[in-house]
């Protein structure tokens, strides 16, 4: 059955009118008789794709112009390592607990140095996030790490949290340019390109000054920020082609009403799904309610001999990936900026009248 609408958390679907365009210029790319993936990486015309992009970003995020944008690989993952060895100087760091993959950031921190758990949502199971007054700040670590959308978990913080004067690191992988930011507020932010960007194989990472002034000076190169920043992203041959369609993606996002209209679209799109859920007798969402999740909207069925029904009968309608994580079960849609609302109507839609027949 071909896909219709595909709610997979990542890698995830593009935007129509992108792969639309990569496909027109896929062979020759604006009559240099090259494709996009033949470019050399230092010529001029890819300096010209790699720029445009990253000026691009920066309009949409509104990053300060002191801030460093890298277009780094190895995924959200290699951050894991990369966060607490370039910015664990005095070896110790406050890490926020909501979910798989700040457990995995955090199991990754402990190889470099001394983690404090400043919050943690586990006894919960995970379903809400920390509240500002639950937070147990170290002032002397060198950043406190948080996750603003666990993809898994379906969990996600409605503001920025309170840090005082530390470094704030932010793992973005699932909510970037999902809705307008405060970059200043942040250390550092980081995220695989996967969910909302491009293509998997790049990553993203968004730096202050003065995070990458006190960044390590003694890694290996692909390692360091600094030899990273010092060489625009390319100390060896950068993801050319992920970094192109992350370009086209961010083109499209500008002429798309940019992130304020990306926010008020993201919002109806939630707001629809999870008013299924909630009129239902069906379906179930574990998350507490401010803590609900914007772009992965998690679900169980309460009768869960008819899941093996459910998926097949999504699947016949178009309606594909919406199996939950294997470590959670359950089912997740996935809602990205990519996912038009005729995309949710149309789950919205079936997941009322498999209901009303189940
Ligand atoms: C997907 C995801 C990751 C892992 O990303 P990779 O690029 O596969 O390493 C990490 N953190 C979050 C929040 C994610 O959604």
């Amino acid at each position: 059955m071909s896909c219709r609408f595909n709610f997979s958390a990542g890698p995830a679907m593009l935007p129509e009118p992108v792969l639309k365009r990569i496909q027109e210029e896929l062979t020759d790319w604006r009559q240099t008789g090259m494709s996009v993936m033949e470019l050399p990486h230092r010529g001029e015309h890819f300096k010209f794709i790699a720029m445009d992009a990253e000026l691009r970003l920066r309009r949409l995020l509104k990053i300060p112009d002191s801030f460093s944008v890298l277009f780094l690989q190895g995924g959200a993952s290699m951050q894991f390592s990369m966060v607490p060895m370039n910015l664990m100087r005095h070896g110790t760091a406050d890490y926020v607990d909501t979910g798989i993959w700040s457990q995995k950031a955090i199991a990754e921190a402990n190889r470099f140095g001394r983690v404090a758990i400043a919050a943690s949502t586990k006894e919960n199971g995970y379903d809400r996030v920390p509240r500002q007054q639950d937070f147990l700040l170290n002032p002397d670590v060198d950043f406190v790490h948080y996750t603003p959308n666990e993809t898994i978990q379906g969990v996600e913080f409605a503001s920025i949290p309170d840090v005082g004067h530390v470094p704030l690191v932010a793992d973005m992988s699932s909510t970037i340019l999902s809705q307008p930011l405060d970059v200043s507020r942040f250390g550092l932010i980081y995220a695989g390109a996967q969910k909302n960007i491009g293509p998997a194989g790049l990553t993203l990472v968004i730096l202050a000054p003065q995070t990458l002034e006190q960044s390590r000076e003694d890694l290996s190169p692909m390692l360091s920020y600094r030899i990273q920043a010092k060489q625009e992203s390319m100390y060896n041959t950068p993801p050319t082609f992920a970094w192109y369609v992350a370009g086209l993606v961010f083109e499209w996002l500008e002429e798309s009403g940019g992130l304020s209209g990306m926010a008020e679209k993201n919002l109806r799109k939630s707001e629809a799904l999870y008013q299924v859920i909630d009129q239902s007798s069906l379906y179930m969402n574990p998350v507490q309610m401010d803590s609900r999740s914007k772009m992965n909207v998690v679900f169980t069925l309460s009768e869960p001999r008819l899941e093996g029904a459910f998926l097949e009968a999504a699947e016949r309608e178009g309606l594909c990936n919406l199996k939950g994580h294997r470590s959670v079960g359950g089912f997740r849609a996935s809602l990205y900026n990519a996912m038009p609302e005729k995309g949710v109507d149309a789950l919205c839609s079936f997941m009322r009248e498999f209901e009303r027949t189940a």
